[in-house]
């Protein structure tokens, strides 16, 4: 009998079992597909067997496909003639599964005969997210089980469905509560008495889907994934089952899903899953533990610091607020219950959940709570004075190696931790607002930032189920920095006469998921204004540089909060309404500096704010603030919104080709002078060698950047 580790078959009596155990997902790598090759070469050998049943080991019964694989040669002829193995077993075959089972971890499912599963159990196909289709035979099985409308349903919606919705939806026939592995020998036990056998999807037929659902299929594909093919291609699939055989069905699916491996969409959104796995990876740290994060401390229970404890209480980690008054306090705690209220009503969170979270989260009246604490986060108004007082009482009450750190946006983390008696303790954690939905987390070390500290900051993260990204400390670090000049082009196109609706719609219909003046609506245009006054010195000697941030503030529009700013809102409402008394401030404000007017196209209004946003990048990248070009886009894509099927800004620019980035920049140098419009000298140098940033970084990978 197998007792490879990593698949094994064992019999318990009529029964064989094949239990997968591949840590820490149970991905489906080359060398699991070897493991069931054999397992099923052996079942056949194996006395007795009138039934079998798959199960895996761990977390998580496949989690899916090994997405690794995708830049390689294609392997799905490999999954399928696997897949029909199972299917073609002369004696039923139970798939019992627990965790999150996507994609090709679904799939291998299909090819079984009947499925059960643990309460608890995730499913999806979410393959259009990656630009591709399901392509271990989901596009042909899941209509036969479930219908050509239920599996687009499934497919186009991409988000994962619970044991419930699955049975619903009609491809799960059990839900086992209780120990999943006897739950499920029992279930196959009352098939065997039933006298059941073999139950081939493939075997089924599929009713074809009517013009009305069909049309409205591509409609949602095209509105829900624009820019993008996936979608319409998933479509093809799944429709065509209902018409070819199922061996045609399935050839089908291996062209489109190969087709679809190769399109910009699909290359993009890899290298985002890709790219989001190494930034958790720190070049040259020394090998060690991180300390433990069992408790933390936060100062400030402002916007930022009741989210941040939100997180802490999310992740089951007790957390400590401590604000300069105890209204200051009460009111963050009443905002802190409001928002888990609203989960609760929105139904994504149980009251019993929000009340344990709750009791997460204590306040306490001065630091000497946080003598215990293993972390501790400062989130208080962006005042350097300020912090360093803090971080100077910090120092007095938290213990040895406790990592301090501080939420500063725009401040200098290394000022900061000079202010303690240690500084290598001390870290920038950059989280975005809301903190508690928002993934990002930029992480920014100084010079004099430990090791150890780094790593418990890339704990942190993963405890905290954030998107890290390690930077150096420079005024805005990554994702801000990248964002001046975006969105100051953005600004002075709105001055030059274009409505900010226009300026939003160019860019939310190339990709990004907010307008950036939408963007300033919703987090506040005074934080804006606040932060260009406080760092005037830094900026260009541009008279119109933020204007039309300045012109509403000093006209009392802050945005969303009283309903007014670059767009007009209505109470209860999101939506925005373009609002003829802010054009008329935006006009009033470019007339009396003398802007001069013109008209935009959209590829001018992209063109002006991504062309910056890049050649930062560029600069950033040249000036090792990050660790790799990718990790500049995980901060755009987690933080920004920025397309994660157009792979992040600097993914981007080497898409968009280097020498026309230049040359647009050079362009718009000469249109409106070379104040804003200085390319990088990185970008320069690679244009004249040749060379893109891939070839730049390879040569410069181990000079420690
Ligand atoms: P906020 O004004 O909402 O909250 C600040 C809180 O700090 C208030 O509750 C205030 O009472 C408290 N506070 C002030 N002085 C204190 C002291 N001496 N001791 C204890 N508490 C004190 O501010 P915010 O928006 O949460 O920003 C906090 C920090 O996070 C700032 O450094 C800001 O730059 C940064 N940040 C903000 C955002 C954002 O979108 N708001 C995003 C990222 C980072």
């Amino acid at each position: 009998m197998t007792n490879q580790a990593l698949v094994r078959v064992t019999q318990d009596g009529e029964v064989a079992v094949i239990t997968v155990n591949n840590p820490p997902v149970n991905t489906i790598t080359t060398a699991v597909r070897a493991g069931l090759d054999r397992a099923l070469r052996e079942l056949a050998a194996l006395p007795g067997v009138r039934a079998v049943l798959l199960r895996c080991e761990g977390s998580t019964f496949f989690s899916g496909a090994d997405i690794g694989e995708f830049s390689g040669p294609p392997k799905e002829a490999e999954y399928r003639e696997i897949f029909e193995r199972i299917e073609n077993l002369p004696v039923p075959v139970v798939a019992a599964m627990h965790g999150t089972v996507m994609g090709g971890g679904l799939e291998i499912t299909l090819a079984c005969h009947y499925r059960v599963a643990s309460p608890g159990t995730r499913f999806g196909l979410p393959e259009v997210t990656l630009g591709i289709i399901p392509g271990g035979g989901g596009t042909q099985r899941m209509p036969r089980l479930i219908g050509i409308d239920k599996s687009l349903e499934l497919i186009l919606g991409a988000r994962p469905v619970d044991a419930v919705e699955a049975t619903k939806l009609g491809f799960l026939d059990e839900v086992i509560a209780g120990d999943l592995l006897a739950g499920a020998l029992a279930y196959v036990r009352r098939l065997l008495a039933a006298g059941a056998g073999p139950r081939r999807t493939a075997d089924r037929t599929v009713e074809p889907i009517s013009p009305d659902s069909l049309a409205r299929f591509k409609e949602q594909a095209r509105t829900q994934y624009p820019n993008r093919v996936a979608a319409l291609t998933a479509i093809e699939a799944v429709t065509a089952s209902a018409t070819l055989a199922f061996g045609d069905g399935l050839l089908l699916e291996d062209k489109l899903v190969n087709a679809a491996k190769l399109t910009p969409e699909s290359r993009g959104a890899v290298h985002v899953f890709f790219a989001e796995r190494e930034a958790r990876k720190v070049v040259g740290l020394p090998a060690g533990a991180g300390r433990a994060i069992g408790s933390a401390g936060i100062v400030g229970a402002g916007t930022m610091g009741g989210g941040i404890a939100m997180c802490f209480a999310n992740a089951g980690i007790p957390v400590t607020l401590v604000d300069a008054s105890a209204e200051g306090l009460q009111r963050g705690l009443a905002v802190i219950d409001q928002n888990y209220q609203s989960m609760v009503k929105r139904g994504r969170l149980k009251p019993e959940e929000k009340e344990r979270r709750m009791a997460l989260i204590s306040t306490a009246p001065d630091y000497s709570a946080f003598a215990t604490v293993d972390v501790i986060i400062e989130a208080v108004y962006e005042d350097m004075g300020l912090k360093k007082q803090i971080f100077g009482q910090l120092d007095r009450v938290a213990k040895p190696g406790a990592m301090l750190a501080s939420n500063t946006s725009t401040l200098d983390v290394t000022e900061i931790a000079r202010a303690t008696g240690r500084p290598s303790d001390v870290i920038g954690t950059h989280f975005f607002s809301p903190a508690n939905v928002m993934p990002l987390l930029e992480l920014v070390r100084t010079e004099l930032t430990g090791p150890g500290t780094i790593r418990t900051a890339m704990d942190l993260a993963k405890a905290l189920r954030k998107t890290p990204v390690l930077a150096r400390v420079c005024y805005g670090f990554v994702g801000n920095r990248m964002m001046e000049g975006y969105a100051r082009e953005a600004e002075r196109m709105v001055l030059e006469g274009a409505t900010p609706r226009q300026v939003d719609t160019a860019l939310e219909q190339w990709g990004m998921a907010m307008g950036i003046l939408a963007v300033f609506d919703m987090a506040g245009v005074d934080v804006g204004v606040n932060v260009h006054k406080a760092n005037a010195h830094r900026y260009p000697p541009d008279l119109t540089y933020y204007q039309a941030d300045f012109a509403l503030v000093e006209a009392g529009r802050l945005g969303q909060k009283n309903g007014k700013g670059y767009y007009r809102y209505v109470p209860g409402d999101r939506a925005r309404h373009e609002d003829a008394e802010a054009l008329s401030i935006l006009r009033a404000r470019s007339q009396q500096l003398g802007v001069p007017q013109r008209t935009h196209s959209s590829q001018e209004i992209l063109d002006r704010c991504l062309y910056p946003l890049l050649n930062e990048g560029l600069r950033i990248l040249e000036e090792g603030v990050v660790q790799r070009a990718s990790d500049i886009d995980v901060v755009w894509t987690s933080g920004y919104g920025f397309p994660r099927y157009r792979g992040g800004p600097m993914w981007y620019a080497e898409t968009l080709g280097l020498p026309k980035l230049l040359e647009g920049i050079q362009r718009f140098a000469r249109e409106f002078g070379p104040m804003h419009w200085e390319p990088a000298p990185l970008l320069v140098e690679l244009v004249r060698s040749g060379r893109s940033i891939a070839q730049w970084e390879a040569e410069h990978s181990g000079s420690g950047r």
